[in-house]
């Protein structure tokens, strides 16, 4: 296949070469790029506001730096309806229970299933793709989650997670293991010296650790 053509190959190989997790930077910045975009241009579109308003707004994770957003007038108007719903349910004393998904959510689904799909057809041994391996392989892998779901959502297909990502992540992962089990057993009292000739990564391993499983940039 055409791997290198892909519109998806060169952002996540863009994304191989900085910290962390390269899909969740993806993720991270497609979701900035489609809030800006919501509140700037969609926010008078009749089907995203009733979107907006039957999930009751952004999710808390989604909606954090609606605050900072320069169009006060777009946050202003999504917001207005939400209240207005918040109040009628303070009057009535329903508990607030929208039925809706958060958008971003919904398009952060979208955007990782498309990567994952991607991932998925990154097995072959052609050029592009050896190319693509070698970037790939360079980063800091998936974190625990991205992968977990690359497992997930690929299993049931006719195609099978590549063998190069399945065995590169079980390294990376076992190693951390190993690293954590290390740093606990050397942060025990009267083993400070052997502590204090860890490598500077091994000392901060548990900062590792957290974002590894939990995800993020
Ligand atoms: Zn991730
Ligand atoms: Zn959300």
């Amino acid at each position: 296949m055409a791997l290198a053509r892909h519109i998806n190959f060169f952002e996540l190989q863009k994304a191989c070469a900085l910290p962390g997790c390269p899909l969740c930077r993806i993720v991270a910045d497609r979701q900035r790029r489609y809030i800006d975009n919501m509140l700037f241009e969609h926010v008078s579109d009749r089907g995203f506001r009733a979107e907006y308003r039957a999930a009751g707004g952004f999710c808390s994770a989604h909606a954090q730096n609606l605050e900072s957003f320069r169009d006060g007038l777009a946050v202003a108007i999504l917001s207005r309806d939400i209240l207005d719903d918040r109040l009628q349910s303070f009057k009535t004393r329903k508990p607030w229970n929208p039925k809706g998904r958060c958008p971003v959510c919904v398009e952060r689904d979208h955007i990782e299933e498309e990567y994952l799909s991607f991932l998925a057809e990154s097995g072959g041994d052609g050029p592009e793709e050896t190319e693509f391996r070698e970037a790939f392989t360079a980063s800091e892998g998936l974190c625990a989650p991205h992968y977990g779901r690359l497992l997930v959502t690929v299993k049931d297909k006719p195609r099978r997670v590549p063998q190069w990502l399945v065995d590169f992540h079980q390294s990376r992962f076992e190693a951390l293991l190993e690293r954590a089990g290390q740093f606990i057993e050397l942060s025990a009292y009267g083993r400070q010296d052997e502590f204090n000739h860890l490598p500077a990564a091994d000392k901060i391993v548990w900062k590792e650790l957290a974002v590894t499983l939990r995800g993020g940039v």
